[in-house]
């Protein structure tokens, strides 16, 4: 796992194995997997709530690594509900965004996870995986 700091573009969605995780499923985190759209390899990914990930805001903060209109295009995002804007502008479930690069551990390609997690109400917490995407580092 690991930030973004340069431009990139989405290329395609990948499916994730699971990508709701209910109070206990997440802990100690929740575990999926992803099929490498190039080669095929079965890749395994660990979300670790509180630990894994980058706020969301790094990648749009002034559309440094990734535009808003291309978050909402993608279906990556959502606009964030009036009521929890303190969560930022945009999220996915109405509840606090993160994201992480990793790379196929064969051959390497680039992919962007993005998840939310927390207290949807009270003793419901919440982990969902808004999905996995290919990038590429624009030139
Ligand atoms: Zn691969």
């Amino acid at each position: 796992m690991y930030s973004i700091s340069e431009k990139i573009s989405i290329t395609r969605k990948i499916s994730v194995e699971k990508s709701s995780f209910i109070n206990d499923e997440a802990l100690p985190s929740a575990i999926t997997t992803f099929s490498c759209c190039d080669c095929g390899n079965k890749n395994t990914i660990a979300i670790a709530p509180y630990e894994s990930g980058f706020p969301v805001f790094q990648l749009y903060n002034e559309d440094k690594i990734l535009s808003k209109d291309e978050l909402l295009k993608q279906g990556i995002v959502n606009k964030t509900s009036q009521r929890v804007l303190h969560f930022g502008e945009l999220t996915v479930n109405d509840l606090p965004t993160l994201y992480f690069g990793t790379d196929c551990t064969s051959c390497h390609s680039k992919y962007i996870c993005v998840f939310s997690y927390g207290e949807k109400q009270p003793g419901l917490e919440i982990l969902t995986i808004s999905g996995i995407w290919k990038y590429e580092y624009l030139k």
